[in-house]
């Protein structure tokens, strides 16, 4: 048996792999971002374009996403705090990503942001550029203007 890598201690066939299949779709912001630590993991970069926010998808270097996936050996997640509703459809995540490069070991510390649109949570990347401009429409599909919706959220106001 295969252990996820997310942390779950449930085998990766229970656990992210329907995700990754899209065969499930993640129930919550925390889910989801289990299960896109575990598609590092897994070399499911497809994954990770597919659950990051959709005005954004085209905009992400998957080449370097794929190079960061494979040049680390990731050794755990740790989940430090989930807050599901920030506001209604947008959930924090704070974790943290253990991994090993040529340096040695090292800890990434994330509050990451998610929103829900349609039927599913994305993840909002606030490294992608270029951010719509405050006055236009949100990032997340809400027909909010972004300076209402997300980029308080994402802190950047
Ligand atoms: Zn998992
Ligand atoms: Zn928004």
């Amino acid at each position: 048996m295969v252990i996820c890598p997310c942390g779950s201690l449930q085998s990766y066939r229970q656990c992210c792999q329907p995700l990754h299949e899209s065969s499930q779709v993640a129930i919550s912001a925390e889910q989801l971002m289990r299960s896109r630590y575990a598609a590092f993991v897994m070399g499911e970069i497809d994954y990770i374009v597919q659950t990051t926010v959709p005005a954004q998808q085209g905009l992400l270097d998957v080449q370097a996403i794929t190079d960061w996936s494979q040049q680390n050996q990731w050794l755990g997640l740790s989940i430090i705090a989930s807050q599901p509703d920030v506001k209604p459809r947008h959930a924090h995540v704070e974790f943290v990503a253990r991994f090993k490069d040529q340096q040695g070991e090292q800890q990434h510390r994330e509050l990451s942001s998610f929103v829900h649109s349609g039927t599913r949570w994305y993840f909002l990347d606030p490294t992608v550029q270029p951010m719509p401009s405050l006055k236009s429409d949100c990032l997340c599909g809400s027909g909010q203007k972004f300076k209402r919706c997300c980029a308080p959220f994402l802190g950047l106001l």
